[in-house]
């Protein structure tokens, strides 16, 4: 008689891999038809300060009108990574993750508030943000092999 199969042993995710997983779910909150990002902060021991995602300031309620031209909501749109930086101070957060690139002044805002590793799931071509994280020694890494355990609503 043969032992039955041990079931399988899943492979442990990386803690780069389980932030970019988190900012995915946070991105699914934007209320942004055109672009919905996410982010993620983590502090020197691995801990989740917070989610954020793109979208208007708080209890602005906009009408159905604001979202019919994509081009005049840009400058309204408060982007995810300002969001997350309104959750912890400088120094307090080691790693973030988001589903897309920084922006220019995003990634400015991530060195000055300490910010040592930055994962982005998608490229975002117009963006600085390679050579801000050259100057400043900050770690800058495309990561997209993480597990998808869902998928964005249709
Ligand atoms: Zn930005």
């Amino acid at each position: 008689m043969t032992p039955p199969d041990e079931p399988p042993v899943p492979a442990r995710i990386s803690i780069p891999q389980y932030a970019m997983a988190l900012a995915h779910v946070a991105s699914l909150r934007s209320e942004d038809p055109f672009r919905k990002v996410g982010a993620v902060a983590f502090d020197f021991s691995n801990r989740v300060i917070g989610t954020a995602y793109n979208g208007l300031a708080p209890k602005f309620n906009a009408s159905p009108e604001f979202w019919a031209n994509r081009d005049d909501r840009r400058k309204y749109m408060i982007h995810a990574e300002v969001n997350l930086c309104s959750l912890f101070t400088r120094g307090n957060v080691r790693l973030v993750a988001c589903t897309t690139k920084p922006c220019t002044s995003c990634m400015q805002m991530l060195c000055a508030y300490g910010v040592e590793e930055i994962y982005f799931r998608e490229d975002y071509e117009s963006s600085e943000a390679d050579a801000i994280a050259d100057l400043y020694s900050v770690k800058l890494v495309q990561l997209t092999d993480y597990p998808l355990i869902i998928t964005e609503p249709t």
